[in-house]
């Protein structure tokens, strides 16, 4: 079983998916944890272009694709494979979403992933507005957002990622701003329900 976690920077999809690793890590059922951009080559460039200046839409589009590639043939297609969870912070939603938002073709984008890379069985899209989203950066990090992280970009983000919604019979919208724990909850919940049945 394949379970995804999208939203904003700042949503709080780590911590889920540290609570969701730690109950399944309980019930003694084996599971992988991940993220996207991972901390391989394409993906540690990624996340450097936050320090040092955006890349164009063309190179962030082929840098998370090599990313994801390997990521799938290493790590998630193996695990699924072997019959384990896999859990991940971020996949190819957060490409539509926010290579969409920088003018992207989501149509686009959207088939080539959903062609090219396994869908998983449910994604939790977690969402704040963009200003909870910011606001809780600062706190988490006491120190200021990165290029990635602005006000006016998460907020073109938030809205691709919603439209999504509609269009993926896995996207299961989740109230970011609700308490972790009710958020918890209502994840175990549907996990038991589509995932460990
Ligand atoms: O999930 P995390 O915050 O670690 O992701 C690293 C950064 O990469 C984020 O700040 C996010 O804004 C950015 N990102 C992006 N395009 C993606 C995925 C992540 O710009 N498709
Ligand atoms: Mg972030």
């Amino acid at each position: 079983k394949f379970i995804v976690f999208e939203g904003i920077d700042g949503a709080g999809k780590t911590t889920q998916v540290v609570l969701l690793a730690e109950y399944l890590a309980k019930i003694g059922r084996p599971f992988v944890r991940s993220k996207e951009p991972t901390d391989g080559q394409w993906g540690r460039l990624l996340r450097q272009s936050a320090a040092t200046g955006r890349l164009s839409l063309g190179e962030e589009l082929d840098l998370l694709t090599r990313d994801r590639q390997e990521h799938v043939t290493q790590l998630i297609n193996p695990a699924l494979d072997r019959g384990d969870v896999v859990i991940l912070d971020r996949y190819f939603y957060s490409t539509i979403a926010y290579q969409g938002s920088r003018g992207g073709d989501v149509e686009e984008i959207t088939d080539r992933m959903a062609t090219r890379f396994p869908i998983p069985d449910v994604v939790f899209l977690i969402d704040v507005p963009a200003e909870v989203g910011i606001a809780r950066i600062k706190e988490g990090r006491g120190e200021a957002p990165n290029a990635f992280e602005q006000l006016d970009t998460l907020r073109a983000v938030r809205e691709v990622f919603l439209n999504q919604v509609a269009r993926h019979a896995n996207i299961v919208l989740l109230d970011g701003s609700r308490d972790i724990k009710t958020l918890h909850e209502q994840i175990l919940q549907i996990v038991n329900e589509r995932c460990l049945a």
